[in-house]
């Protein structure tokens, strides 16, 4: 593993500067704890100890309650029909985000992100001059293409769309040639060097906790995948099918992040991608972006 990972490390300082890991570091250390319950369950289910964490019961909600609520109920009933008639998709009100980057760290948790892999990061942009400036912010998670090009330039098939929509990675069959990062016109996807963030030294106990990306074990030890892939945002596809939200919904601080089944007319997300005020990115490019955005 020293060699690939010296490798990596080479061409990665050529690629991305250290502030980025350098601030992830300390704010992932501080958080990968949370949720530790879960993957201990998980761990549990991938050694065929024990069953998913079973659907919640969620109450019914009620004029006013929480959206987490709500979008918890549509979750459920889209998990109980056929997959290919599920069509997730996710709307961000750009209206509600202060920039906290809470789903940013909060998804480096949930899938144990190296350095230099984030997933769903804040892109900040400062307008105006002093005195009269002001910031926005757009969280940018994969926007699970309906015409995905990063499908069709992969040369081994490792990259799908799946039934419910979801642009999956079979980190077994990727070959790491990159090709579909440069295919990508959002920038979505980023590659495992095989750092880590104790570099250099032992590998800190935080960085061994396996990731449950599509609903496998990931445990990077050795050459082992997903380190030498392509990797990306899969709307947490380990947490719905065990009847969560993705990491980044819950986690939003002024609940800007809706997420559920656009093929159902009862769905917040079908109400809200439906809106005057929905937009996709880079329309031009013919995409089909199933992330919408409130502005
Ligand atoms: Fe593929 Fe990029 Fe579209 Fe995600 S955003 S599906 S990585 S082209």
């Amino acid at each position: 593993m020293e060699n690939r990972r010296d490798r990596f490390s080479e061409e990665r300082r050529d690629l991305l500067g250290k502030a980025l890991t350098v601030t992830l570091a300390g704010l992932a250390a501080g958080t990968l704890a949370i949720g530790n319950d879960r993957v201990e369950a998980a761990e549990e289910a991938a050694a065929g100890e024990k069953s998913l964490v079973p659907i919640p019961d969620v109450p019914v909600p009620v004029a006013g309650e929480s959206q987490i609520i709500r979008m918890m109920q549509d979750l459920r009933r889209a998990l109980g029909k056929p997959i290919e008639q599920r069509r997730w998709g996710m709307v961000i009100d750009l209206r509600k985000c202060v920039g906290c980057q809470a789903c940013t760290i909060a998804c480096i948790a949930e899938n144990k992100l190296p350095p230099g892999v984030v997933y769903r990061p804040v892109i900040t942009e400062e307008k105006g001059q002093f005195p009269h400036v002001s910031k926005s912010f757009l969280p940018r998670p994969c926007m699970q293409c309906e015409e995905p090009p990063c499908v069709d330039v992969c040369p081994v098939g490792a990259t799908a769309k799946r039934p419910d929509g979801i642009v999956a990675i079979d980190y077994e069959a990727c070959i790491g040639c990159r090709y579909c990062i440069t295919a990508c016109p959002y920038g979505a996807r980023t590659f495992d060097f095989g750092e880590f963030y104790d570099e250099g030294g032992e590998v800190a106990a935080y960085e061994q906790v396996a990731s449950h990306e599509y609903g496998k074990r990931w445990s990077r030890e050795g050459d082992g995948s997903p380190i030498g892939n392509a990797r990306k945002c899969t709307f947490c596809l380990h947490r719905l099918e065990q009847g969560d939200l993705p990491t980044c919904v819950v986690s939003c601080q002024g609940r800007a992040t809706f997420f559920g089944d656009l093929n159902d007319p009862e769905s917040l997300v079908h109400e809200l991608a439906g809106k005057a005020n929905a937009t996709r990115l880079k329309e031009s490019a013919g995409t089909k972006p199933v992330v919408y955005y409130l502005q």
